[in-house]
């Protein structure tokens, strides 16, 4: 059996035609599954809508947040509450084309792991796909885990991946980076760029510029010892200036000091300070989230169907929401 994960926030206009379209696919290829969509605090229908779905369809349960608790943690909860031999995690918006879940199904079969979907950046903004390619260009010169461009979150994961996922607990989730840390077998699926039919993205620019600073920091410590080589190289340069100074003063006596160069040299070393302090401040913060030990969402109802319900979820869910 496999679970297909959906996290939603504000999907009214779509979530019909997203149960109907995916039924289809999973029934005409007599693949047993289950839908877990986690509403993720979305402030239209949603909810009433996922509740007419699994009054109607005995494969769909909803968690249902009692705010909008992000992405990340949608998913999560979805992995939490799924119990099929293996998880496909996909989009309410239909930009993760159903039609590829046959295939993701089958490369599981043949033995892997992590069944990963890939997109063209077919249709979207010129600078968006500029500033994604710079990003991976940066990220993967800088941090430990190897990211690619176009792979999201539509992807299949085994059981064990699964498993090996949840036991990451950590606060700030970076899925792209979380999936790449797991490590297995991974197999790609290569498509086409979707462009969104109803409602639109939740990510504006700013977001995703949080987003793309999130990755980089939660994978290394490069930019925290960035900071450390740039002061020490800094520091170096001003002390073999110092010391030029003072033998041109011992030769030349002392000459007009240069306005320009002292308040270069200010302006320089305050702007170094500045980046390093704030460097330092990003880890501390992350740090301050981490040892809080909040949980990742909270749950403000839900419906399971009762034959999915197994012991060891009972479980899982005492520990992720005391
Ligand atoms: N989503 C979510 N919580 C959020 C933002 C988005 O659960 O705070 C869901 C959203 O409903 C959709 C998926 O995440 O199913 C991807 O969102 P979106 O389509 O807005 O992102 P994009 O495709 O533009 O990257
Ligand atoms: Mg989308």
């Amino acid at each position: 059996m496999f679970s297909i994960v959906i996290p939603c926030y504000n999907e009214e206009p779509i979530l019909h035609r997203f149960h109907k379209e995916i039924t289809t696919i999973l029934q005409e290829n007599q693949i047993l599954y289950e839908l877990v969509f986690v509403n993720d605090g979305s402030r239209d229908r949603t909810l009433e809508i996922l509740k007419e779905i699994t009054k109607k369809d005995q494969h769909a349960h909803y968690v249902s947040f009692s705010r909008n608790f992000g992405k990340e943690s949608a998913m999560l909860a979805g992995l939490n509450f799924s119990s099929g031999e293996a998880v496909i995690i996909m989009d309410a918006d239909l930009q993760h084309p159903p039609f590829l879940i046959p295939q993701m199904v089958q490369a599981y079969r043949d033995g892997y792991d992590q069944v990963i979907t890939k997109r063209s950046r077919k249709g979207e903004s010129g600078i968006r796909t500029l500033f994604a390619k710079l990003y991976y260009r940066l990220m993967n010169g800088m941090i430990d885990v190897m990211l690619t461009d176009g792979v999201g979150d539509f992807r299949l994961l085994s059981r064990r991946a699964v498993d090996a996922l949840l036991s990451l607990q950590e606060y700030n989730r970076f899925s792209k980076g979380l999936f790449s840390w797991i490590g297995f077998r991974e197999y790609v699926i290569e498509y086409e760029n979707v462009l969104r039919d109803e409602g639109k993205s939740k990510w504006s620019f700013g977001q995703l510029v949080n987003y793309a600073l999130d990755g980089l920091l939660s994978f290394n410590n490069q930019p925290l010892r960035l900071a450390i080589y740039m002061g020490m190289f800094v520091t170096f340069s001003d002390i073999i200036y110092v010391f030029y100074t003072f033998i041109q003063i011992l030769i030349h006596g002392v000459v007009i000091p240069g306005y320009f160069t002292i308040i270069a040299s200010i302006g320089f070393l305050g702007g170094i300070q500045l980046i390093s302090i704030g460097v330092i401040g990003e880890y501390i913060g992350r740090i301050y989230y981490e040892s809080k030990r909040r949980p990742h969402y909270i749950i403000d109802e839900k419906v399971i169907q009762p034959q999915y319900v197994r012991e060891k979820q009972k479980k899982k869910e005492w520990m992720y929401h005391k």
